[in-house]
Parts: C-alpha cells; sequence; structure tokens
C-alpha cells in the first residue's frame, strides 16, 4: 500500500513479535507519518540514531476490539449482582440505552474508547444501533449517534469502524412470531431497511466507505430475532457498494436457534447465508451454538467468527467451537462486546482456555494463533487491512506490555509470546502509539487527563435512580 510522508518517527523494542517471524530482540521500527516504513532486528539501543524512543518491555502490533457496544460498559458490576440470564441481562441493558443522548454518549464513549487504549486497543468495532431518540423520534441529523461515537474515538486516539447496525424488530417468539419493537428498542429501528439505507447514506462515507482518517463505515444485521430475512438485502448491498464489512450476531443462545427454525425453519446461519450475508469481508459475533453444517457454511464461505469469551462467560451464553471453526476456514478475531472487562489479553487466552474447558485437551491454540486473532484478523475484519502487522507499509500502531509486573517478570525469551498471552492483562500496558501517534505513555492517556474520573462523571448520571 502506498506510504503517506510525514514526520520520521523511531521505536526501539526490546522484544517484539512480528508475525509470521516470532519474537525478535532489538526491534528498531521506523515510520513515516501513520505507516512503518522499516523494520530491522538485532539492532543495540546504542545503535539507534539520535531521537529514537526507547521501548522497554514486549511490543506488539495494535490490538484490535473487534465487537463493542461502548454504553454496555455502564453495566459493569451492575450486571454481575444477582442472578439471571442473558435476557434478564438485557432489560438492564435496555433501561441505560433508555437514557442516553447524543452528549451524553460522546463523553460515555470517549471514556470507554480511552479505557481501551490504555489496554493497547488501537482499533475499535463499534457494533452501533442506538439510532434515534425516544420513541424512534429522529434526531435533526438522523446519525448523530454514530456521529457522536466518530468524534468519541478521535477524542480518544483510536481508530473507529462504524458498524452502523440495522434493527427492525424486538426479537422472535419461541413459536417463530415477531415480537413487536417495544421501550428502548424503538429507538433501535429505522423502520426497514430501505430507510436504515438511506440514513446511513447521509453518513458521508467517501467511496471507500471512509468518513475520515481515523474513521470508516461498516455496517451490522443485528441478528435473525432484529432483521427478516426479507430485510436483509439493502444491508448486505452497502458492504458490497463500499467493499464494507458487515457483522451480524449469530447464535449466540439456543433460544435464537430455536425461534429461527420455528420461523423460516433453517438455522440462523443458514438464514444469513441465504441473505448472501456470510463472505470474506463478514463476520458473525459469538457463532456460540452452531450444527456441524452452519461450521461448514461459517468456514467454506471464509466468514469471520468474532469470539467474546468474557462476555459469553458472563452471559452465561456457552462456549463456542473456536477450533472447529477456524479448521473449518474460519479467520477469528476477538471483541470485548459488553465491556464486563476491557482486556484483549483476556478475550484471547479465553478462546483456547474454553476449548481445554470443554474438551478435555491443551494446546488447542497455539499463543501466535490467539495473537493474530487480537491483532491482525481484527484489524482485518474491521475493514483496515493494512493495520495489525508490524511490517513496512502497515499503520504504524504498537503496543508494548512491561516486563516488570509480578505477571510478567521472570519471562522467558523463548516462550515470551505465551507469557504475555496467557498471563499477562490490560494493566501490564505501558505505551501505545496509534497511526503514528503517541496515545498512551508510561500508562498514562495522553488525550483523556483521567480516564477513570471520566467514566465515573459518564456513567453516574446513567444509573442514578430516575
Ligand atoms: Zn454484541
Amino acid at each position: 500500500m502506498p506510504v503517506t510522508a510525514g514526520p520520521v518517527r523511531r521505536w526501539h523494542a526490546e522484544l517484539a513479535w512480528l508475525p509470521g517471524r516470532g519474537v525478535r530482540a532489538g526491534v528498531l521500527i521506523e515510520a513515516s507519518g501513520p505507516h512503518f516504513t522499516a523494520v530491522t532486528t538485532g539492532v543495540g539501543p546504542a545503535a539507534c540514531p539520535p531521537g529514537t524512543v526507547l521501548l522497554p518491555g514486549f511490543t506488539l502490533p495494535g490490538l484490535a476490539n473487534a465487537h463493542s457496544h461502548a454504553f454496555h460498559r455502564a453495566l459493569r458490576g451492575v450486571a454481575q449482582a444477582g442472578q439471571g440470564t442473558f435476557w434478564t441481562w438485557r432489560e438492564r441493558m435496555y433501561q441505560v440505552a433508555g437514557r442516553l443522548q447524543p452528549d451524553s454518549y460522546l463523553a460515555l464513549a470517549r471514556a470507554v474508547y480511552a479505557e481501551m487504549a490504555l489496554a493497547g486497543v488501537t482499533c475499535v468495532g463499534e457494533f452501533h444501533y442506538l439510532h434515534h431518540d425516544a420513541g424512534g423520534a429522529r434526531y435533526a441529523d438522523p446519525n448523530q449517534m454514530g456521529l457522536a461515537l466518530i468524534e468519541a474515538a478521535a477524542q480518544a486516539g483510536l481508530r473507529i469502524t462504524l458498524l452502523d447496525t440495522c434493527y427492525l424488530r424486538g426479537g422472535l417468539a419461541a413459536d417463530g412470531s415477531p415480537i413487536a419493537l417495544s421501550g428502548a428498542q424503538e429507538r433501535f429501528s429505522d423502520g426497514d431497511a430501505a430507510r436504515w439505507a438511506e440514513r446511513v447514506g447521509e453518513l458521508g462515507a467517501d467511496e471507500h466507505g471512509m468518513l475520515g482518517a481515523h474513521a470508516r463505515a461498516g455496517v451490522a444485521i443485528h441478528s435473525v430475532r432484529a432483521v427478516p430475512p426479507e430485510q436483509m438485502h439493502p444491508v448486505v448491498a452497502w458492504s458490497h457498494a463500499f467493499g464494507a464489512p458487515l457483522h451480524a450476531h449469530l447464535s449466540e443462545q439456543p433460544a435464537e436457534n430455536e425461534a429461527c427454525l420455528a420461523a423460516y425453519g433453517v438455522t440462523p446461519a443458514q438464514a444469513l447465508d441465504q441473505a448472501g450475508a456470510l463472505g470474506p469481508r463478514s463476520t458473525m459475533v459469538h457463532a456460540t451454538h452452531l450444527t456441524p453444517g452452519d461450521i461448514g457454511l461459517l468456514g467454506g464461505s471464509r466468514t469471520v467468527a468474532c469470539f467474546c469469551p468474557t462476555t459469553e462467560a458472563d452471559l452465561a451464553d456457552g462456549i463456542g467451537p473456536a477450533r472447529a471453526l477456524a479448521d473449518a476456514g474460519c479467520p477469528l478475531s476477538l471483541g470485548s462486546d459488553s465491556h464486563a472487562v476491557v482486556d484483549l489479553l483476556a478475550e484471547a487466552r479465553l478462546v483456547e482456555l474454553g476449548e481445554r474447558l470443554a474438551g478435555g485437551r491443551r494446546g488447542s491454540f497455539r499463543a501466535q494463533e490467539l495473537a493474530v486473532a487480537a491483532t491482525v484478523a481484527g484489524h482485518a475484519c474491521l475493514g483496515w487491512p493494512e493495520a495489525g502487522e508490524i511490517a513496512p507499509g502497515a499503520l504504524a500502531d504498537l503496543v508494548t506490555v512491561a516486563l516488570d509486573t509480578p505477571r510478567l517478570a521472570g519471562l522467558q525469551r523463548g516462550t515470551a509470546l505465551e507469557s504475555v498471552i496467557f498471563a499477562g492483562t490490560a494493566a501490564d500496558v505501558r505505551n501505545v502509539v496509534i497511526s503514528g501517534r503517541d496515545v498512551v505513555a508510561g500508562g498514562r492517556h495522553l488525550l483523556v487527563d483521567d480516564v477513570p474520573a471520566a467514566l465515573d462523571a459518564a456513567i453516574g448520571p446513567l444509573l442514578s435512580p430516575a
């Protein structure tokens, strides 16, 4: 890809993981503007040109959070109290959704994205369905909520793919009959997919789907529960017209499968396949409860599977067939979804740990495969295939993890990636560079001065008694 000119910057990584090349010591990394221009291994710090930034620790490419609902962050802890299911959690989530307005959503998303940057996330895929005001009334600019999210990412220093989500009805009953929208759900719907497409058209994407240097447009079908098959075509067509990523929630709960079978006589994966919604540009989120036939459809079409294991555990969803999907041909990506925690290293290791718990066998995934899911594959499924690698031409994202923390002390170079993936946490991230720009240094966010205070200030009013 073309290398954009800009100020030249250099970093020296004590250790770095270079996809395809493994862990290397003494890596001199050079960038011009937002892109890397050269990567040289085996360089001592003394041999670096003046002005080179030293990065002690272990450096990874940027992490991609491929599935986010920023406002769910307000439910952390609140959602963990007591008992319930996915469905009772959903009711609490609707309460928060009912209170958000463009200004409060901007404040919340800015803080949440800043938390992500502190955790090493350089790009977020925001699965955005909170489009309208109470009762479904349009804002003066019908994309005001989506634009607030794009602005929030800019203020937090991240790249964003706004996955503008089509959401048209309240769900499917167990017998397959449609459920009307009610309460906060009315804010999610455009009425029909044609009007969804019309609104998304007003976002102002260029011919490549770009909404700015840090933002691109993607699209989403919320789920087979929320979008009837005959309404899926405009979403798929938008993805084709702009080469834009297409995401959908898929088979998160057994009840979704049962209702879909009752309504249409096919599984959710079959329904999406029949609508033309599977393929290499498509990402199916969760993919938890699949038939062998579903796995064949997803793998054969090279559809990406996005796992969100901390949320899937938190919501008692189940453990998806990650290894079977990967073996069938699906690239894997990762997301923190409801933000029960924001920690991509935890998401990565839980893919393997889920396989161990469910299958009684260790080592289904090597650390390298999990790191690919967290980096290059995640960026690719968000429409940024030029990110997620430390290589010339790639977007200049770096995430450096400190090795002098209690969790990573004693790390051995030969198994450094295993240590970071299986024991590292978001709290170990010290420096983050995004598109050539410092966003986190020494564990501090450089654009959002006090991230905990920003989260407190944004979340408090959403949870206070009415
Ligand atoms: Zn989700």
